[in-house]
């Protein structure tokens, strides 16, 4: 079978050749292509030491990303190709990185220190593909397994944990008998990687195409990086409302909203307070007061801890704040929102609260209809120009300081005036502004 590799890659992979050694596409690039899916980008393995792929790249430029792991990263046509020595890894102690690695001229064993089957393949045009571990195979029966002994693979380096369930949920596959059991078994390793690289795996798993049954089928190791989660997975919410406990809703919200990262997170998190806030009616109905402040609480401790940036978190806060608001399809109620909020974070919380809704009661269901509708009016406000900002008034704060106001005042005024333009009680023209700026000071 023949695999397209673009024509600068191909280049790189013949100059080597010429050289008297061998080169391959490997990885996620061979994985992608049999799926049918354009590569995010091409890694080549060769046979060649780092110094010897200098001296045969002589005429591009290259950086020396990893030298002592065997990755030279060359320029080749405005793309970074990693070209990476076939290795063998040495002992790994800390369940994170091998000890030393020793360069290798046999290509199976650099196939063999990879973590699984579909990601063991490589390829080039004279020896077709090369799948000693059964990816092919694999990738026909949507699984992810482990080269070799799981228990081995994930003790040697326990993001891999991280990473099978990340694979799972973008390539909808699901981690085979033995290595899915080895991922529960050895969940507790993760404590040992640092939060920075489960959070990028966490973020690669909630924006993948199938992250409902990682999130379920996984609780537990989700629960290793999360505790707050452990909660709320099985809790029933005797609501009329919802139809799954806690963890199950959260996980069908997810992956029933929109594919951005800090909506998914915010879903992942809306309801992590619900235990803490949960009481009951004289029906027995469950009632959850408050639990969206509280939830933020909980979320911005998660999400600090393993590291997410302050933009992030201030996103992800606000989104939970507001994910219980009432949607109302009203100009007013939308224009309001939109003034408050911003246009990026008005956007990500109807996508929130689609996603929420679509994971209740299907009674649940209309709430959608009626976010997209304040969509479409916030577009059409955002177009209009309509103003929605104290900078979009046609009165400034140095109008204000004419008519009198000094200090924190001259803010309040504008405030006020913009509330009154937001609420449609005066138009945004400047005589009618001058006027009822001139009521307020007076007040
Ligand atoms: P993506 O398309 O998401 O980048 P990828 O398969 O290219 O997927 P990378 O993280 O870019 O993933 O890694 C490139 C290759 O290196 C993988 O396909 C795999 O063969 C190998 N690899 C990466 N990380 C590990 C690891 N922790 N343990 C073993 N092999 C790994
Ligand atoms: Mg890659």
């Amino acid at each position: 079978m023949d695999i397209y590799i673009p024509k600068n890659i191909e280049r790189v992979i013949r100059v080597i050749e010429d050289g008297g050694y061998e080169a391959y596409i490997v990885g996620g690039c061979v994985r992608d292509s049999l799926l049918g899916k354009e590569p995010k980008d091409y890694d080549i393995a060769t046979s060649a030491s780092p110094e010897k792929i200098k001296e045969l790249l002589g005429e591009y430029h290259t950086i020396d990303t990893g030298i002592q792991y065997g990755t030279i990263t060359v320029v080749s046509e405005d793309d970074y190709v990693e070209v990476t020595t076939f290795r063998v890894d040495g002992e790994y102690n800390d369940n994170r990185r091998p000890d030393n690695v020793m360069f290798s001229d046999d290509l199976i064993q650099d196939l063999a220190r990879r973590d699984f089957t579909v990601n063991a393949m490589a390829y080039n045009h004279r020896t077709g593909i090369i799948d000693k571990y059964g990816g092919q195979k694999d990738l026909f029966m949507r699984k992810i397994r482990c080269v070799g002994n799981p228990i081995i693979r994930f003790n040697e380096d326990a993001l891999r944990i991280m990473r099978a369930l990340r694979f799972a949920s973008q390539l909808n596959f699901e981690p085979e008998v033995s290595t899915a059991q080895a991922i529960h078994k050895c969940k507790n390793l993760l404590k040992n990687v640092a939060s920075e690289r489960i959070a990028k795996e966490l973020d690669g798993i909630l924006v993948g195409d199938a992250p409902a049954n990682v999130l379920t089928d996984y609780s537990d190791v989700i629960s290793v990086i999360i505790p707050e989660v452990r909660r709320c997975i099985g809790f029933n919410q005797h609501s009329r409302h919802q139809i799954y406990d806690i963890w199950t809703h959260t996980a069908i919200a997810v992956e029933n909203s929109d594919n951005i990262r800090e909506v998914r997170l915010a879903l992942l998190l809306h309801d992590i307070a619900k235990p803490d806030c949960c009481c009951f009616d004289d029906e027995g109905n469950g009632h959850f007061p408050g639990h969206e402040r509280a939830g933020v609480e909980i979320a911005e401790r998660v999400l600090q801890r393993l590291h997410y940036s302050s933009e992030v978190i201030s996103c992800v806060s606000t989104l939970i704040k507001y994910h219980y608001v009432t949607p109302v399809d009203d100009r007013i109620v939308v224009k309001q929102l939109l003034s408050k909020l911003g246009k990026d974070c008005f956007f990500k919380l109807t996508a929130v609260i689609k996603g929420d809704s679509r994971a209740m009661q299907s009674f649940c269901f209309e709430r959608v209809q009626i976010l997209e509708s304040m969509e479409k009016k916030a577009n059409e406000i955002i177009n209009n120009k309509e103003c929605i900002n104290v900078s979009q008034l046609l009165i400034n704060g140095y109008d204000i300081i004419m008519l009198g106001a000094e200090g924190p005042k001259v803010g309040d005024v504008l405030n006020a005036l913009l509330s009154a333009v937001i609420d449609e009680k005066i138009p945004n023209e400047r005589e009618r502004l001058l006027d009822y700026a001139k009521e307020i000071i007076m007040l």
